[in-house]
């Protein structure tokens, strides 16, 4: 339920932006349209069928984004909406909550919400080894001394942080799990282990740049918690790692532990 309002803040600038753009079309119909007419009669209709096109291609696909959403189910193309609002939608949005003076914090946690709906909403489903559960270093208690960035295993357990709990429950599903101390080294592990799909925690930042360099994979990502402040010591909803673990898993392939 908490989620609803954010998922609404996108939608709402989505909204937003499309009224302002049926407006500047129909200035762009209705302006030159007296003076093609003086170049060749039949200009204006050509002109209006190919405005029409597009201004049907907008609605059809805001509505198609809304109804999956409302869904909660793949309708047709969802693939497809998560790459526009992925790569076209999201850096507008932030331009538009910037006008209307939405924080851009809030636009990422929406788009992060948005992404989630649309990934969760494909029924396609990942095989247990090619799914990778990515972590954030700041996850990993400040004082432990293990690397565990070359190999998360070196853990010792000890319980100081979530690491231990972490490897567990990636361990009980047998999906792949790593550590990274940024975009760079991210990039890296996903080439290396070619997932099929990403479960990720992270803040808002790195998560957005993550699900938009991440494309076409899957990911669903999942906000870490900064009781110390950002990037030390945080924490994440192991909870909300298992849900989208189980969101991935091919039913027949699920294990309950
Ligand atoms: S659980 Fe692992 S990573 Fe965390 S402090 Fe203990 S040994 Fe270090």
């Amino acid at each position: 339920m908490d989620h609803q309002p954010k998922k609404r803040i996108f939608i709402g600038l989505l909204v937003f932006t499309c009224l302002i753009l049926f407006f500047l079309i129909f200035l762009l119909w209705y302006v030159p349209i007296v003076g093609l007419k003086n170049i060749h009669p039949s200009l204006p209709l050509i002109f209006s069928v190919t405005l029409s096109a597009l201004v049907f291609l907008m609605l059809s696909g805001g509505l198609l984004l809304v109804f999956t959403i409302l869904r909660g189910k793949d309708i047709f193309f969802s693939y497809k909406l998560r790459g526009i609002v992925t790569k076209i939608l999201f850096p507008f949005m932030i331009l538009m909550g910037r006008l209307v003076g939405v924080s851009k914090e809030k636009v990422q946690q929406s788009f992060i919400e948005l992404n989630n709906h649309l990934v969760r909403s494909n029924t396609h489903r990942t095989r247990l080894n090619r799914l990778l559960i990515l972590l954030p270093h700041c996850i990993q208690n400040f004082d432990c001394q293990i690397k565990i960035t070359a190999n998360v295993k070196n853990c010792q357990g000890c319980g100081k942080c979530e690491i231990k709990d972490l490897i567990e429950l990636a361990d009980a599903y047998r999906v792949n799990i790593a550590v990274a101390t940024g975009g760079t080294l991210a990039r890296r592990i996903i080439v290396e282990n070619k997932p099929e799909a990403i479960v990720a925690v992270a803040c808002e930042l790195d998560l957005t740049s993550g699900i938009q360099d991440s494309y076409p994979i899957p990911v669903i990502g999942i906000l870490n918690e900064r009781p110390n402040g950002p990037c030390i010591n945080t924490k994440v909803d192991i909870g909300k790692v298992r849900n989208a673990i189980l969101d991935f898993l091919e039913p027949q392939g699920a294990i309950k532990v």
